[in-house]
């Protein structure tokens, strides 16, 4: 199988595996958890990002966009209001944290 195919396949059985897997968190893990079987043909995937040498990326390791921590590209930062909101007040918490340690 193409490897295109293989990482969308991959990320098909994460979005599946997560939405079984918060349903079942749901019935406080009680009964059957329901999650779907492990593609065998997914066994052993790489990464197969183009590093910096020009070979694909070697890693097992992956997250569910089928990339690994090295390839995973940048973090476009808070999407949800909740998110932005959180985000926007850090800056705050660093000053309450300056004021009680008495850093000038
Ligand atoms: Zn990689």
């Amino acid at each position: 199988m193409i490897t295109t195919e293989l990482r969308k396949t991959w990320k098909n059985f994460c979005v599946e595996h997560d939405r079984a897997a918060k349903e079942w968190a749901k019935r406080g893990y009680r009964g059957p958890a329901n999650l779907p079987p492990f593609p065998e043909e997914l066994r052993g995937m790489t990464c197969g990002a183009k590093t910096r040498a020009g070979t694909p990326c070697k890693q097992k390791g992956i997250y569910g966009n089928g990339r690994c921590h090295l390839h995973g590209g940048l973090s476009t930062g808070p999407v949800t209001e909740e998110g932005k909101k959180k985000s926007s007040m850090n800056w705050k918490k660093r000053r309450i944290f300056i004021k009680d340690e008495r850093i000038p």
